[in-house]
């Protein structure tokens, strides 16, 4: 995509490591352009431990805001003034964004979640939620079937105490180890399934070792992972008559969500998620 922009153009960045794979900078400047903002949103790559260091010098740069992805968002948490809704409960920011003086800390990723499964008619009020892995997407999948009235929540995770983490202060939920024993009877009980694991991402060598655990009661089951669009999980789910769903959407609605705090305004979330999909898929 080649970006116009004039020099008096308000910065805008995402951090990571790695960075080069982020389709952020694609879909902001796409976002920037189609809504005629003076804007330009850049990619960093910043190593784990200096995501700090970033924040203080964004002055020096004239960066006003910027998305904070993996491993710096609980960094990021710890460097900002003043935190806003969803950064409390998740503990964690992936949008900062300098006003009046000092650097606020917001985490869009719950609610894109939600609107990324409200599109498809799909609520998590009620419903039994099983969520493979207990990583920093995990939480945010969580955080939003605990502000949504999910029934139930089950976590299976390898690392215990990484769920057991997620867990503090929510009384509807329970965890127990990744096994492919416990994933299919709690596949069984579960309504709505979300692998939040790497496994079956481009680049990721690990994958489920099988997918016999998907019975065919028709449930929903989404992977957050978006490259590629369609994982083994996703696949297999597929065939056995699942509803599929995977994490492009989320990615979108997060980085609009991020854009209307960046720039103060208003945006039709369902009309550019369209445009946004439209040019990058
Ligand atoms: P993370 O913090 O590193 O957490 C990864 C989780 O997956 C951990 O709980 C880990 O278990 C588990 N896991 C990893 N490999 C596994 C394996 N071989 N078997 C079983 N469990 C395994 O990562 P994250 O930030 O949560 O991201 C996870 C995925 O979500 C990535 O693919 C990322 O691209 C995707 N994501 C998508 C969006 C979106 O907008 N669509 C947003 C955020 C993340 P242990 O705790 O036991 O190590």
């Amino acid at each position: 995509m080649l970006i116009k922009f004039n020099n008096d153009a308000t910065k805008l960045a995402v951090i990571g490591s790695p960075i080069e794979h982020s389709l952020s900078p694609l879909m902001q400047n796409f976002m920037i352009e189609k809504l005629g903002l003076n804007y330009i949103y850049l990619p960093f790559h910043v190593e784990k431990g200096n995501a700090t260091k970033f924040l203080k010098c964004c002055d020096v740069m004239g960066i006003k805001g910027f998305n904070v992805t993996m491993p710096h968002k609980e960094d990021i948490f710890s460097s900002v003034s003043k935190l806003h809704g969803d950064a409390i409960k998740s503990h964690s920011v992936n949008t900062a964004n300098f006003k009046d003086g000092e650097w606020h800390g917001y985490s869009t990723d719950s609610e894109g979640f939600n609107l990324s499964i409200n599109e498809h008619n799909i609520y998590l009020n009620d419903k039994n939620i099983l969520v493979l892995g207990a990583g920093g997407a995990a939480r945010a999948v969580v955080l939003s079937a605990t502000n949504n009235g999910a029934k139930n929540i089950c976590i299976l995770n390898r690392n215990l105490e990484k769920a057991n983490e997620i867990c503090k202060g929510i009384e509807n939920i329970r965890i127990n180890n990744f096994t492919y024993e416990n994933i299919t009877n709690e596949f069984k009980k579960a309504d709505i399934i979300i692998n939040t694991t790497p496994m079956g991402m481009s680049g990721v060598k690990e994958d489920f070792l099988n997918f016999d655990f998907m019975d065919s009661t028709k449930k929903v089951v989404c992977d957050l992972i978006y490259n590629p669009r369609e994982t083994n999980f996703l696949k297999y789910a597929k065939e056995k008559g699942h509803f599929t769903i995977n994490g492009l959407s989320m990615l979108i609605y997060q980085g609009i969500l991020s854009l209307e705090i960046f720039t103060d305004t208003k945006i039709d979330k369902i009309e550019m998620k369209k445009y946004v999909m439209d040019f990058i898929n």
